[in-house]
């Protein structure tokens, strides 16, 4: 049987174990429940698992015997990873499987990963005797915004098999925007960097009526989220576009009274390393010399940064010639532009070339333009893609193993 038939026939223990840790989600990088699963699910397969220490992570590695046929002694190693932690967002589905965890929800879907990923390794598992290679399997806590991708490349992910890999592959299921089993990727740039951009205004406080007795903060720091504004409009080249949105911002306790300090936080966005250092040198430059022109100083710097996505050329090519032999022409689409989310699986792609691809979950008879999108309450994510899900992962390593 192929791999696509082989992942049918355990698309009910993937649906079972998908539930499971939907059932009990979990935040950041400690994730030991879903841990205690991920290690159940591969118990009794052909893996060298090993757990990290800052963090509840899971890397298994099958080494194939085919290699050998091949003239290789232990062939190239490919990685693939799959995310597994939950969001702080109140589910609002009403599904029977529903979150049980006041105020925690696996809202972007890596429920879904963790059990592909999981299906993926049961798999290739069965086909080791031919397998021309070794595949790490990566499963990887505190995606959103804890960097868990950086830690388990520091705990040594990408020397698991004891060379570092020639490929690597990530899958991310959408609730909206595609149909169910539709995978979409594209060359170069997928998912922007983004990073916070925090600013602390210090003046002098005083008395509201008497402000040339203070150094207000206030008028200044508003004049720095305006000129951000600006900024991106002139410095930037719009083919190479920035986004900057200051989502918070904070200062004072009265109407009559001039605060010491006025703080806001924003939200960066850019989509080339060169845009990216730009944006660092320029935005700084702006609100020291907007701060330094009202006679007050300011702190300001970038952080909590994910880099630039960047899908290598020739193995989005890849990777989007096995999705669409695997499911059909009509079920890969190019993605024409980037999107403006993050991911720290660009960690990964900053030292290994590799892909990660977008596969649809938008549950059938709704539709993908209007649907309730990641990271909402009410997101639902289609257990159907659970196997199609499993089998790409299983051919993208079994192909890209086989060509090298
Ligand atoms: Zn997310
Ligand atoms: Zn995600």
């Amino acid at each position: 049987m192929g791999v696509r038939d082989d992942a049918e026939a355990i698309a009910p223990e993937l649906t079972g174990l998908r539930r499971a840790i939907h059932r009990e989600p979990e935040i950041g990088l400690d994730l030991p429940g879903t841990q205690r699963k991920v290690l159940a699910a591969l118990d009794g397969l052909p893996l060298e698992i090993s757990r990290g220490t800052a963090l509840s992570s899971v890397t298994a590695v099958l080494r194939g015997e085919g290699a050998a046929d091949h003239g290789g002694a232990g062939g190239p190693v490919v990685l693939l990873r799959g995310d597994m932690d939950a969001l702080p967002v109140a589910e609002r589905t009403g599904l029977d499987y529903a979150s049980q965890t006041e105020g925690v929800m696996h809202a972007c879907g890596h429920d879904l990963h963790t059990a592909m990923l999981a299906g993926a390794a049961r798999l290739l598992a069965a086909r080791r005797r031919d397998l021309p290679g070794t595949v790490v399997f990566m499963f990887q806590p505190g995606e959103e915004g804890h960097a868990g991708a950086r830690h388990m490349i520091s705990e040594g992910v990408l020397d698991a098999a004891g060379q570092r890999p020639v490929a690597a592959y990530a899958l991310h299921v959408a609730s909206a925007d595609w149909p169910a089993g539709v995978v979409s990727t594209r060359p170069g740039p997928i998912l922007a960097a983004a990073e916070v951009l925090s600013v602390t205004v210090h003046g002098r406080g005083g008395h509201g009526s008497e402000p040339h007795h203070a150094a207000d903060p206030i008028p200044a720091a508003c004049e720095m989220v305006t000129a951000l504004q600006t900024l991106v409009t002139r410095r930037f080249d719009v083919f190479d576009p920035v986004v900057i949105t200051v989502g918070s911002f904070h200062a004072g306790t009265a109407d009559n009274v001039i605060p010491d300090d006025a703080t806001f936080l924003a939200t960066v966005r850019s989509f080339s390393p060169e845009a990216r250092q730009r944006m660092h040198e320029s935005a700084l430059a702006l609100v020291g010399g907007i701060a330094a022109a009202h006679g007050l100083t300011v702190s300001a710097e970038f952080r909590d940064g994910y880099p630039v996505t960047v899908n290598d050329e020739a193995e989005a090519r890849f990777a989007a010639g096995v999705a669409a032999g695997l499911l059909g022409d009509e079920r890969c689409l190019a993605q024409p532009n980037p999107m403006t989310g993050a991911e720290d699986f660009s960690f990964v792609l900053e030292q290994v070339p590799g892909a990660f691809l977008m596969l649809g979950a938008c549950p059938p008879g709704a539709d993908p333009a209007t649907a309730p999108n990641n990271h909402a309450g009410d997101a639902v994510f289609d257990d159907s893609v659970l196997a199609t899900g499993a089998a790409l992962y299983a051919e993208l390593a079994l192909q890209r193993l086989a060509r090298s």
